[in-house]
Formats: C-alpha cells, sequence, structure tokens
C-alpha cells in the first residue's frame, strides 16, 4: 500500500469516525450545563504558552524538585483551559536520533508539574520524535495515566489528526495540532505512532470535521523560520487557509522568538509565542517569550491578551510586568498597549 492510498483510507476512517461521535451519548448539552453557561455567559479563558523543553536545565531543575512554571503559576492556572507545546518527549526509553543535533527527553517526573499547570499539550513538534516511535508510544500512555490531554499527536495517523475537545461552560473547544519543520520523520502513519504533518488539504479537512463536533476550532501550529522576527509566506497562507476552512483564532509556534500578530477575518493569529520553559539562550529575543490569553464565547474570540515572559539562565520564565504586554477586544481595529487594558479580554 502506498503512503498516499494509506492517508485517503485513514480519511475515510476519520470521516466516519467523527460522524459516530456526533451521534455519541453525552454530546448534548444537559440542563445543568446551560444553567452554567447562562451564570457564566458561556465563557471561557485559554491560556497558551509555545516550547516546553523540560530536558537539559530544566529537566535537572525538577530532579532537584523545582517547579519551573512556578513564577507564572497564577497566570497560567488561573485559565479555565491550559495549554502547552512539549518540545520534548517525557519517556525513560529509546534512542537519540543520530541525524539531529539536539534531541530532548525529560523523565517521568515532569509529569506532576504538567499535570499541575496543563490541561492539554500539543505534541505535533521537531522534538516530541527525538527519541523513536517507541519512546512517543510511552509518552501517550504516561499522558493518559496523568489524565492529560493532547492533541497533534496520536497512536496512529488518524488519532494525530483528531481534534483534542474540551468543555467548559458548556463551549466545546477544539483543539488540533501540525508540525511542518522537518523532519517528517516523526509523522505518524496507518500502523506507526507519531505526530500530524500539515498538508493543506488534510488541515482544511480536518477544521471542518472538528468544527462538526465542537463549537469552536484553535490550530496550534508548529512552524516558521527560526529566530525570524516576521511570519514567512508559508505562515500567513496557511493561516488564513485554517481560519478561511473554520478556525477561530490560529496560535503558533518554534521560531524560538515571538513574530508578528495578525487579525484576519476579525480572528487572531499569534504566529509565534517564542520559548517558553527553555535554556541554553544567550540573547533578549530568545529569552523572551508569551503567555496568550484568550477569552472565548459562541461567537468566537471576545479578546485576548499576551503576558510577556523573561526568561532566566535556567530556563525559567517569570513575567514582565503587565504593561510590557498588549490586548485586544472585539471591536478593536489594532491591539493596545498593556496586558490589562482591555476589558472584555479578562
Ligand atoms: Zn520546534
Amino acid at each position: 500500500m502506498n503512503g498516499t492510498f494509506r492517508r485517503c483510507l485513514s480519511i475515510a476512517l476519520g470521516l466516519f469516525l467523527s460522524a459516530l461521535a456526533q451521534i455519541a451519548p453525552g454530546a448534548e448539552t444537559t440542563p445543568a450545563a446551560a444553567a452554567a453557561t447562562s451564570a457564566s455567559g458561556g465563557r471561557v479563558s485559554v491560556a497558551f504558552v509555545g516550547d516546553l523543553m523540560l530536558a537539559e536545565t530544566p529537566g535537572r531543575e525538577i530532579a532537584r524538585g523545582r517547579d519551573p512554571f512556578a513564577p507564572f503559576a497564577s497566570l497560567i492556572d488561573s485559565a479555565d483551559i491550559r495549554v502547552g507545546n512539549l518540545e520534548c518527549v517525557v519517556a525513560t526509553i529509546g534512542k537519540p536520533d543520530p541525524k539531529k543535533i539536539y534531541s530532548f527527553r525529560t523523565h517521568p517526573r515532569a509529569l506532576k508539574l504538567l499535570q499541575r499547570h496543563f490541561d492539554a499539550l500539543a505534541l505535533a513538534n521537531n522534538h516530541s520524535g527525538d527519541f523513536g516511535p517507541e519512546a512517543f508510544a510511552q509518552m501517550l500512555g504516561l499522558l493518559e495515566r496523568h489524565q492529560l490531554g493532547w492533541f497533534g499527536g496520536g497512536s496512529d495517523l488518524a488519532s494525530a489528526h483528531a481534534p483534542l475537545i474540551v468543555e467548559r461552560n458548556g463551549l466545546r473547544i477544539a483543539f488540533l495540532s501540525y508540525n511542518e519543520y522537518f523532519p517528517r520523520s516523526f509523522e505518524a502513519d496507518v500502523d506507526r505512532p507519531g505526530i500530524a504533518w500539515s498538508e493543506d488539504e488534510q488541515v482544511k479537512f480536518d477544521i471542518a470535521a472538528a468544527r462538526r463536533q465542537a463549537d469552536l476550532v484553535i490550530p496550534f501550529m508548529h512552524w516558521g523560520w527560526e529566530n525570524e522576527r516576521l511570519a514567512n509566506p508559508r505562515q500567513r497562507q496557511l493561516a488564513r487557509l485554517m481560519i478561511d476552512a473554520g478556525a477561530d483564532a490560529v496560535v503558533g509556534g518554534h521560531p524560538h522568538v515571538t513574530q508578528d500578530i495578525e487579525h484576519y477575518r476579525g480572528k487572531p493569529i499569534i504566529y509565534s509565542l517564542g520559548n517558553f520553559v527553555f535554556d541554553g539562550y544567550d540573547n533578549e529575543a530568545n529569552n523572551t517569550g508569551w503567555l496568550f490569553r484568550l477569552q472565548l464565547d459562541r461567537a468566537g474570540v471576545v479578546g485576548w491578551q499576551i503576558f510577556v515572559a523573561r526568561i532566566d539562565r535556567r530556563g525559567t520564565p517569570h513575567p514582565a510586568p503587565a504593561e510590557e504586554g498588549l490586548c485586544w477586544q472585539r471591536g478593536d481595529a489594532t491591539p493596545r498597549a498593556g496586558a490589562l487594558s482591555c476589558s472584555d479580554a479578562m
């Protein structure tokens, strides 16, 4: 069976499964959930952070009992849904990819911290496969045991492309994630665990399928050129394609620096959040990241806030003053200075 045919088969299976999911019991809103929706106005906050590299110095800090998320804990943990990009594999097995300069694996002891501060982790990146498919599969089992959600990766191609749907206050939010930075060898296949790769037609198909199961869809991308402060034409084209296909916001990372922000059809595109927990960089741009907080309702993004993180030598992020951040709320033509200057974004 060639790759294209296997992918077509997998798409057909995905379509069948998503049709089944729509008629699955428990999908309807219960009276209790409806009451919760009206009490809270049906609003949900989601916090996104960029690369979490929990090997190297952060791994040693965790082994000593330190929590690299502690300085940011209140800003992360106050969100209804907390999401990060797990830029390493969590495993005890596997061998580093001999073709790569950097291979990142962290000990399962990191899971307790991830569990404390996160609800869901994006796996579609260029490091989650660093120690091979067996280590990746071990990580999936560990995440499941720790009741951590994940997306953009899975035990096979169909599950890597399936959305993670998280429900809060009666709102169902679908998260998808794709990598488009090489190596492509980490990609899942019909019989191999791995990550989701962003082929345009597949991305459109996945977003449409996710929309049938959820109220809102947010892709979390791993893309762009490292150390470039502006998104490249491919990122801009794909972000537009995803919004045209039904995404409510697009969030991204991988360049190890933050990039520009756009609104397209009123929907935010945050091209790169930069690093979050990462050591080994010696300049300010690489040691600056963003916590991106979205306020959502059934119609989409109500507002957003950016809190700036300054990363120290140990790879630990510290919040900069809120005035250094940005915010935006529905109806604004451009973002405002200061993370706390938009009342609707909070
Ligand atoms: Zn990366």
